[in-house]
């Protein structure tokens, strides 16, 4: 899968990229991630890409022309599909979660475009980009982040780039529920003992504790994603175990 990311800071991304499981990914060339300097495409000496907004109003709004003509030049190289993706990065856009990762992660090829100061543009998210997305209601400096995060979600869902033994399918959110606690080694680490059913050897039991403890920690901290669950999500003994929940809080 081939990323392309537009960025006034295409230098921020070197030492992310470089380590890890982006730097595993794109090793065994499952993931490339093309950085464009969005100054490249402007024509005038000072390089400019930003412009006082009209209406007044504070701050500097990044100039349509260079973004335009950044795509349309990846366009040409052939290396972004027609109908590929252009996402503007922007904190109105919709919310990323795992279910848009997953949703991405079955392109090829996607464009990334980075705001910085007060914004961009509207001409760019009305003609240029085919999607927006937010990684959060909050409002960061720039798109740079927001891009790195959804490469590394999408990357990590893509087969070959993690090993059986760091699969994704038991993370958070990829069942609709929060993963339930893991422990490693010492068995008594200051007195705080790893719960005795993971030592037991009892496969059942093991998976039944992991089930209500995920229950238990989705209730406790976002029962929003209970709400969202769809009917046979849950299982008659899940539903048994929420209701013993609600009724000791
Ligand atoms: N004035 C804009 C607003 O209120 O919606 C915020 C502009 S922000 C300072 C500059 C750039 O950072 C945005 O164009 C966007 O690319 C990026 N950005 C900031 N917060 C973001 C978020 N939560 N998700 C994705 N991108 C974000």
């Amino acid at each position: 899968m081939r990323f392309h990311v537009l960025t006034l800071f295409p230098a921020m991304f070197g030492s992310y990229l470089g380590e890890g499981i982006l730097a595993r990914a794109q090793d065994r060339e499952v993931v490339s991630v093309n950085l464009h300097d969005i100054r490249d495409y402007t024509h005038d000496r000072h390089r400019t890409v930003d412009d006082y907004p009209y209406g007044g109003g504070p701050g500097m709004v990044m100039k349509p022309a260079p973004l335009f003509e950044a795509v349309e030049a990846i366009r040409a190289s052939g290396e972004l599909g027609e109908s590929s993706p252009v996402i503007m990065l922007t904190p109105q856009g919709r919310t990323f979660t795992q279910a848009v990762a997953e949703e991405l992660s079955y392109h090829d090829e996607i464009a990334l475009i980075c705001g910085r100061y007060e914004g961009v543009d509207e001409r760019v998210a009305l003609h240029l980009s085919t999607d927006s997305i937010s990684i959060g209601d909050y409002v960061l400096g720039g798109g740079e982040l927001a891009a790195m995060v959804i490469i590394e979600a999408v990357s990590r869902l893509l087969p070959g780039v993690m090993g059986s033994a760091e699969s994704p399918a038991n993370d958070s959110f990829t069942t609709g529920l929060l993963q339930h606690p893991i422990y490693t080694r010492p068995e008594t680490f200051r007195d705080w003992d790893v719960p005795e059913i993971l030592l037991s050897g009892h496969h059942a039991e093991i998976a039944r504790w992991q089930r209500r403890e995920s229950l238990r920690r989705t209730y406790l901290n976002r029962p929003d994603l209970l709400d969202s669950l769809t009917e046979g999500e849950l299982t008659e003994e899940d539903l048994r175990f929420l209701r013993e929940l609600s009724e000791l809080s």
